[in-house]
């Protein structure tokens, strides 16, 4: 059985990296089961409580084991979105204290100087690598961080054979709690309500920033994420334990990684049978294995986007691993201990061909020399335009790629690529670098892989440029010009002129810019352009106009321009429904777009009434309104019929005294149906369906600032039909193409219909593009300003 498994699973990773995987073995995806099991148990979000090791604890615990031994180093580094410590443990033997710096250093050598590290490390066998391992990312999945505090204590104080091995030969890592805020709570979230272990490529959130840090100042070899809760996915296989199914994004060198990330995993699924005796339950004592995605399956869990913790570090050139432990208990600490250690005593009796191969991903990157890819899948470059009046969004994105350790650099005269001419100061990014698969898969396009695989486990498209709205222009030719590397761009605004003073509908940035005018009390019109116009004096500006990276110039104001004012939002909270906060992105967008936003839930609209507020916007799941829920989801949502009346009647006569509705997505269009407040059918695809559409958008009023066949984003795609008595200001392109990059079966049925309506007769806007989705698409957050200010 075991040898059989083997070999399947070696067949399956050298499978991959030669035949594209083919729908044809297409098998139901096991993701939709997985919340399933979870609720079956009654718990919310896993958290059937053990005695878990409580956040408050943690810290003295920590400094306590740092007293007793000299191999631990603790710090805390930064706080977490509600201002909780992140503390990080670095275990290493006391010959390897004090030469941190310098391991670093060497670590950097990969990058510099590939072939020569690689000879390194081959006259050097006594080199250290760093092994990195991540503490519960979400919140209630406990286990992660208890066996990390156990393995803390062993590193730091035993002398056995293996442990002192293993300090030999390594440096630990230890991300203690990667997510306080939600450890506290016992919900998935952070503070914010967002899910970290999808933050990976937008990077919003603090605890994200925190990780990307000390991944860079390490690069680590190992990269472990420590989450659960997977049981019997398939009989008697208990936990799971990545590489994943494919698709595997292009973007990676999976040949490298898949040739020890596989054996690494059965050596961890190794290390938990040795042990299985020992564990309490009788799931653990019959269990035959762990489930190996890859081994096991041929699709639903795959490693596509880098949104996710350990695909983000395998593009640092780490092996990444999720790790699911079984059960939410002292078995499943148990679990997750053992896997750990297998993987430690893995890594440490193959470390040497193992960093080679982590250093050979680098070697490809500099060389310009991808064996496995698809001629053209890497530019020579990308260049990036700056756009003079509105630098900020190019600005955030060349800052963006430099903390993630990609080489930007400026040019220093004009030149020209592909008959283009660009303007000294231009900005590019050559991909002859070290984490070239890193800047591709932010500044690629990427592509649509509906008929890859039959489903995706969560988003397949992210391109930042359309995304974020900057141009990146790919060209497969060399560029010839003089160019300096660029560290962090500090961009100031500047006022010129006498006013008044035209603010651009061009960016977050803009956009904030006006609210905080707004504020201040300074008098603002609006065209229809969407265009903003500070009818006041230079000095009244400079201040704001300087943080915000504008350049501001004296402009008439037209006569069709509309006075605006500060506004205030309520948006509909989402307490964790289904195990996802669906608002909290829009509230996040919002909030970058300057507007003072507060959260209220069902229960609180039911109760109160809307006074005080401008603008409703409702950003979520329709269960938000059911009265029908389940045990897990109750307390997220309304408790009763009456309740569901109750917010129907505060809603409605919100509306009549002159309040704004504003609907975002599937689940809120739906909703807005059940409140009676639109006729139109709403149709909605696949709820795992995603990516990136051409829209073709009217252009003025709700959608001024876009046009024909420019960019939307789609996730559980939304798109109104029967719209007689609408004013559609916004369709999905009418062309068989209009699907860009992500996965989204029978789209065609989609084409041309109409995804932004504003019913005639209310003030009700249903916007069926995810404009604010996890915070991450900038450029659609001005579709959410514009519904907010156009009257
Ligand atoms: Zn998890």
């Amino acid at each position: 059985m075991k040898k059989k498994k083997a070999l399947s699973g070696l067949v399956a990773v050298s499978l991959l990296t030669v035949i594209p995987w083919s729908s044809g073995h297409a098998e139901k995806p096991q993701w939709t089961n997985v919340n399933t099991y979870e609720e079956q148990d009654g718990s919310k979000f896993n958290s059937e409580n053990y005695d878990f090791v409580k956040f408050s604890q943690i810290g003295s615990k920590l400094k306590e084991i740092e007293k007793l031994s000299n191999r631990v180093k603790v710090e805390v580094r930064g706080t977490s979105a509600d201002g909780n410590p992140l503390y990080v443990v670095t275990i290493a033997d006391p010959t390897t204290q004090g030469k941190f710096g310098k391991v670093k250093a060497l670590r950097k050598q990969m990058f510099k100087n590939p072939g020569k590290a690689q000879e390194w490390v081959a006259n050097n066998p006594d080199f250290k690598v760093p092994i990195m391992i991540n503490g519960s990312i979400h919140g209630t999945e406990f286990v992660g961080s208890d066996a990390i505090l156990q393995l803390i204590e062993r590193f730091a104080t035993q002398n056995d054979a293996t442990t002192k091995d293993v300090l030999e030969n390594n440096i630990l890592i230890f991300n203690v709690v990667q997510n306080p805020d939600g450890r506290i709570d016992a919900t998935r979230f952070n503070g914010e309500g967002i899910d970290i272990n999808r933050d990976f490529i937008t990077q919003s959130q603090p605890e994200t920033k925190e990780m990307v840090e000390l991944i860079k100042e390490w690069n680590p070899m190992v990269f472990l994420d420590t989450h659960g809760y997977v049981k019997n996915y398939q009989p008697n296989l208990q936990g799971l334990i990545e590489p994943c199914t494919p698709p595997h994004n292009p973007n990676y060198e999976y040949d490298l990684y898949g040739k020890w990330a596989y054996k690494q995993a059965e050596a961890m699924e190794a290390e938990i049978m040795k042990d299985h005796e020992n564990y309490s339950g009788s799931l653990y004592q019959n269990m035959k294995g762990t489930y190996i995605p890859l081994r096991d399956d041929s699709a639903g869990w795959d490693d596509y986007p880098p949104i996710f913790t350990p695909m983000y570090a395998m593009y640092h050139g780490a092996y990444g691993h999720t790790l699911e432990a079984p059960t939410n208990d002292w078995d499943g600490v148990r679990w997750m201990y053992n896997s750990i250690m297998g993987a430690l005593k893995f890594a440490t009796a193959n470390k040497q061909s193992m960093i080679t191969d982590q250093i050979e991903v680098f070697k490809r990157g500099i060389n310009f020399d991808h064996p496995f890819h698809k001629e053209g899948l890497f530019p020579k470059a990308y260049i990036l335009p700056l756009d003079p009046k509105d630098p900020t969004v190019t600005n955030k994105a060349v800052n963006h790629l430099i903390n993630n350790d990609i080489e930007v650099v400026q040019a220093v005269n004009a030149f020209e690529a592909d008959g283009v001419l660009y303007p000294k100061g231009t900005y590019l990014v050559e991909m002859d670098q070290a984490k070239a698969g890193l800047a591709n898969t932010m500044l690629w396009d990427g592509e649509d892989i509906t008929n890859d695989t039959p489903a995706m486990y969560d988003i397949s498209a992210w391109s930042l440029p359309e995304l974020w709205g900057f141009d990146a222009v790919a060209t497969q030719n060399p560029i010839k010009v003089n160019a300096t590397k660029v560290n962090q761009i500090t961009g100031q605004g500047k006022v010129s002129g006498k006013g008044p003073f035209m603010i651009p509908n061009s960016s977050v940035q803009s956009v904030n810019l006006v609210n905080r005018l707004l504020k201040q009390g300074i008098p603002i019109v609006r065209d229809a352009q969407g265009n903003f116009f500070a009818k006041t004096v230079a000095n009244q500006v400079s201040a704001a106009v300087k943080e915000s990276g504008l350049q501001v110039g004296t402009a008439d104001v037209p006569a069709d321009a509309v006075a605006i004012t500060s506004l205030k939002v309520a948006i509909l909270k989402d307490g964790g429904m289904g195990k996802q906060k669906s608002h909290a992105g829009t509230k996040l967008a919002l909030k970058r777009l300057g507007f003072d936003v507060t959260e209220v839930t069902p229960v609180e609209v039911a109760k109160n009434p809307l006074n005080g507020f401008d603008i409703f916007v409702y950003s979520g799941t329709e269960s938000l309104i059911s009265t029908n829920l389940s045990e897990a989801n109750k307390e997220f949502g309304l408790q009763n019929a009456g309740q569901l009346n109750a917010f129907k009647d505060n809603v409605t006569s919100f509306l009549n005294e002159g309040g704004k509705y504003i609907a975002v997505g599937a689940g809120a269009s739906r909703a807005t149906k059940t409140l009676g407040l639109t006729d139109d059918i709403i149709n909605v695809g696949g709820s795992n369906s995603n990516g990136i559409v051409k829209v073709d958008y009217e252009g003025t009023g709700l959608t001024a600032g876009y046009g024909e066949n420019d960019i939307g984003f789609v996730y559980r795609p939304t798109w109104f039909t029967d719209t007689d008595n609408d004013e559609i200001v916004a369709t999905l392109a009418d062309s068989d193409n209009f699907f860009v990059a992500g996965h989204w079966k029978n789209n065609i049925t989609a084409k041309g219909q109409a995804v932004i309506v504003k019913e005639q007769n209310k003030d009700v806007t249903l916007i069926g593009l995810e404009a604010g989705f996890r915070d991450h698409p900038d450029y659609l957050f001005r579709l959410l300003s514009n519904a907010i200010f156009e009257k």
